[in-house]
Parts: C-alpha cells; structure tokens; sequence
C-alpha cells in the first residue's frame, strides 16, 4: 500500500459529529494503519468528559488486535487539515503491543515518514 492510499483511507473516517451533549465528539481524527500481513485498519478519536476518550491511533490499533495482528507496517492519523503526529500514549501503544513495531513507519507528513524508534527513542521496558 502507498502512503497516498493509507492517507486517503484515514481521511474517508475523518467527519466530526456530536454525542449526547455538544461537549461530546467523535472522529475529528481519524488513522489508518497497514499490518505486516497487509491488512488494512482505520479507526476515528473519541473527545469524552473526564478523560475517558482516545485517539484514533488507538481505535485503529484495537481493531487490528482483534483481528489478531500486533505488527504495524505504517501508520498516519489526520484531521481535515493537517496530518497529525501521534501523542506519547500512542507512540507507547505501538510499542508495548509489539516491540518490532519500533520499525513502524510514522506518517508526519504526505511524503515524509520517521520510524517509530526515531519518535520514541527511550520505550518503557517494564523490569523482567
Ligand atoms: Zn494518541
């Protein structure tokens, strides 16, 4: 898959809309990520009260897990503006459900990528 095509599946989920209160929106964001073994996963942010919400990084992540999938070939999350880093919870995300993933390409821009080890130079290792 192109990095062309992965931006546009993530911008196809992209389309804010509100919740029960004016406060509570979903999929000003959206990801899409591309497995190992090809596979395509999107997912859309969620901004709830008290911090309950997530990213989309994180809504396509679990969608990929479910799918029993853990390596993540490339990544990118947008709004309708921009192309969006992911947040340090993210970047952890990636890292914690697949040390490879560190070889992740990271969209940070329509023709630039870094590799997640170069976003996350020092990963949490929990003690053995
Ligand atoms: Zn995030």
């Amino acid at each position: 898959m192109t990095p062309k095509r992965l931006i546009e599946e993530a911008s196809k989920v992209v389309g804010e809309y509100t919740l029960s209160h004016p406060d509570l929106k979903v999929a000003k964001v959206g990801a899409a990520l591309v497995t190992s073994k090809g596979n395509l996963y999107t997912g859309v942010n969620l901004e709830l009260a008290c911090g309950i919400g997530f990213c989309a990084e994180h809504s396509a992540i679990a969608q990929m897990l479910k799918h029993r999938e853990t390596r993540i070939e490339m990544i990118v999350a947008l709004n309708e503006h921009a192309i969006i880093p992911p947040c340090g919870r993210c970047r952890e995300l990636m890292f914690q459900i697949n040390h490879e993933n560190l070889h992740t390409k990271v969209y940070i821009d329509k023709n630039r990528f870094m590799t997640l080890r170069e976003l996350l130079p020092n990963p949490w290792i929990p003690n053995p």
